[in-house]
């Protein structure tokens, strides 16, 4: 378990007209990669600054900043794992409430200036002050808390709503969060109220210490609307209705912070922090939150920095080439435009999909520099970039080509053979293929070292991860570079084996294997999807089928039964829906397509299965397969299994991914006798 890296509090005295003022500075050290966290030395650090600043006896204001970049974020998750129980917990509870409460009753004027990043408990601290104030630049400020299945308990539940009212406090802490832990700027902090007053970056402490000493004075007055909670009962309705639509029940941490807000007007803040001291007893030490530490740290750390990938300098990527401009082609020329802004040749077999293409790239990149992800300026340079073709010839010049045409491995092979007749010996050639052998696709070139696979998942620009294949021959610097691409392309990246369908695809496919079977058994689709989705999954699997598309679903089902027929296999109804080309198998009105319920061939007599039933096949089937892949080498660690889940299916941080979910509730050992994390 690492040791706490302190964040210290430090203080230096200024004289004003309104007399002494404490400038205190949280710093741990470390640069902005290393924000500053608080555990219980950062506490310990805080009290003792307080009792230097009390001692002095005549401090007229104290304002309170952090280190280049960052304020604050919140509590050190990296000691979550060794709080076994409610008390210990608890302790850290009151611990922070302690010390924050000493600031909330220092009897003189107290302003945040908050500089950089200030989530969590650094907001708290923040909303501790009297008065808050904001660089314009600063990004990321919000409660993380319910989306890594916790709450916001050092005061967030209780001062915010306190301070905005319920319905921006069900905004920061419930909706935000539940939705990808989303933050907001500095212009929508002031907005909403949670900010009293925004400068420029430069002139922030500047600035807020004179707003420190003006209020002393008398010649600044901050003035807050009332909170409205006259729509209480309904405001929290909604927010639990969308709580049970992200975390069906699974975690508690959302109901629980609901039920605080709902309470703030009437509690003091003493009350609200004991009810936020029970709260925080029960989620720190529960399997839920430990899963969600967990990933927290693998998303914050391990994804950062790949396992397993070989040292040594990547080769230049000066200009690449697109083998195929349709659904993924098109979205991966923008992806490379965007991030990596250099010249990007795509090529198709028709002029029309070639132009299809282009139409996508243009509207897309115009309407990314509407929501000002690009610089509106620079959008005719970048479309300048881009150059369409139905020539392999003029990719000669690209250093890395990447294909994405159809999944059909002849196909695949025949492209990779002629491309390679036109490009340099050290261009390297990637493959989003979803499920075939990258090996394979390699094997006929003369060049098969610099074949890697490149998979990214659908939509390419909001999915982070990209699953990189080392096929059999894969050389090192194919693979250097490979990684190189993919973290300029801002993705997490995840070294694979070359095994069907990889990570992603291969877990999914056997849960819709086995979801389809037990349609196939007897039960209805609905039940099956409202059973299966209480596990935590971001969609039901009827969706994630649609969205998938039932070909390519059955395309990959295909490969994977080819390769371990005893777990997959494809069904015939699935065959069927493909044949009748359904976009899956419920209608525009959210119903079962009449057609499909018509078709589809259940047992008779049906097999019918409890929802309980249901989830307990579909977490014991994954849980197999996880074991599998682990026993085949596909990653070399649960953990990379879970970033990809996280990263490229969306799977919550209570589950942890996968496998943490799969080891607290038991499937991991029913699988094979023992879990995945044993240290647990
Ligand atoms: P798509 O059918 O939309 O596009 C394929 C394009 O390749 C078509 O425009 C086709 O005309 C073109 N093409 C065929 N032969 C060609 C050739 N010789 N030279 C140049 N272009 C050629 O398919 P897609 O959904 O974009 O999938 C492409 C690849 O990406 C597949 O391997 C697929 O498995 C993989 N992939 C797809 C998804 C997804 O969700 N669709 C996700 C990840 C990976």
């Amino acid at each position: 378990m690492p040791e706490e890296l302190v964040t210290h509090f430090k203080e230096t005295y200024y004289d004003s007209p309104a007399g002494k003022v404490a400038l205190v500075t949280m710093d741990n050290g470390e640069d902005y990669r290393k924000p500053n966290t608080f555990g219980f030395g950062a506490m310990q650090s805080l009290n003792e600054c307080l009792d230097r600043i009390q001692a002095q006896g005549d401090v007229k204001a104290m304002v309170l900043t952090g280190k280049p970049f960052i304020f604050a974020a919140g509590a050190d998750l990296t000691q979550v794992p060794q709080v076994k129980t409610k008390e210990q917990a608890m302790e850290i509870a009151r611990a922070g409430h302690a010390a924050f409460k000493r600031i909330i009753d220092l009897p003189f004027v107290t302003v945040a200036a908050v500089n950089g990043v200030a989530l969590g408990g650094g907001l708290e601290i923040a909303l501790a002050c009297k008065y808050r104030t904001v660089a314009s630049s600063v990004e990321h400020i919000g409660f993380p808390e319910c989306f890594l299945g916790l709450i916001p308990g050092w005061g967030g539940t209780t001062m915010l709503p306190k301070l905005v009212g319920p319905e921006k406090a069900l905004q920061v802490i419930i909706y935000n969060a539940l939705n990808n832990n989303r933050m907001i700027k500095a212009k929508e902090a002031l907005d909403m109220g949670i900010m009293d007053r925004m400068f420029e970056p430069v002139d922030l402490l500047d600035k807020s210490i004179q707003f420190a000493v003006d209020l002393v004075l008398g010649k600044e007055k901050v003035e807050r609307p009332e909170p409205d909670w006259s729509n209480l009962d309904s405001l929290l309705e909604q927010a639990r209705a969308f709580a049970d639509s992200k975390v069906h029940g699974n975690s508690r941490a959302p109901y629980m912070a609901i039920d605080i807000i709902a309470k703030a007007k009437d509690n003091t803040i003493d009350e609200g922090f004991a009810l936020e001291d029970e709260a925080l007893g029960e989620l720190i030490p529960s399997p839920q939150m430990q899963a969600g530490a967990y990933a927290f740290d693998l998303t914050q750390r391990r994804a950062r920095k790949p396992v397993g990938v070989p040292e040594g300098q990547p080769l230049p990527v000066r200009k690449v080439g697109i083998l195929g401009a349709g659904l993924m082609g098109s979205q991966l020329a923008v992806l490379f435009l965007r991030r990596m802004q250099i010249p990007v040749v795509i090529k198709d077999i028709k002029q029309e999909f070639v132009d299809r293409g282009m139409n996508y790239i243009q509207q897309e990149i115009n309407r990314q520099a509407e929501k000002g992800r690009i610089d509106k300026n620079r959008v005719p340079w970048l479309l300048s970039l881009v150059e369409p073709t139905l020539e392999y010839k003029d990719m000669a010049e690209c250093d890395f080509v990447i294909e994405a045409v159809l999944e059909e491995m002849p196909v695949k092979k025949q492209v990779f053979g002629e491309i390679e007749e036109y490009i340099a010996e050290t261009a390297i050639l990637a493959t989003n293929t979803s499920s075939l052998s990258v090996t394979e696709m390699a094997s006929d070139l003369k060049h098969p070292e610099r074949v890697v696979g490149f998979h990214f998942f659908n939509p390419v620009a909001a999915m982070p991860l990209l699953e990189i294949i080392k096929a059999e021959k894969t050389n090192d610097p194919t693979l250097i570079t490979a990684f190189d691409v993919g973290k300029k392309l801002g993705k997490r990246c995840v070294l694979c084996k070359d095994a069907p369908a990889f990570v992603v695809n291969r877990l999914l496919i056997r849960s819709m294997v086995e979801t389809i079977k037990l349609v196939d058994e007897g039960n209805d689709f609905k039940e099956v999807d409202e059973a299966l989705w209480a596990l935590g999954t971001p969609m039901p699997p009827f969706a994630l089928l649609a969205l998938v598309g039932p070909a390519i679903a059955m395309h990959a089902t295909e490969t994977l039964a080819a390769a371990f027929p005893d777990r997959y296999f494809v069904s015939d109804n699935l065959r069927e829906l493909v044949a009748r080309k359904k976009p899956g198998v419920y209608g525009p009105d959210g119903e079962v397509d009449p057609e499909v319920r018509e078709f589809w061939k259940q047992a008779d007599p049906p097999k019918k299965a409890t929802p309980q039933e249901m989830r307990d096949r579909v977490s014991l089937a994954l849980a197999d397969e996880a074991w599998h892949m682990l026993e085949d080498g596909v990653v070399g660690a649960p953990q990379e299994i879970d970033i990809c889940m996280i990263f490229g299916a969306g799977y919550p941080f209570y589950m942890g991914g996968l496998t943490k979910y799969l080891d607290y509730a038991g499937y991991s050992e029913k699988a094979r006798g023992k879990k995945f994390h044993p240290e647990d």
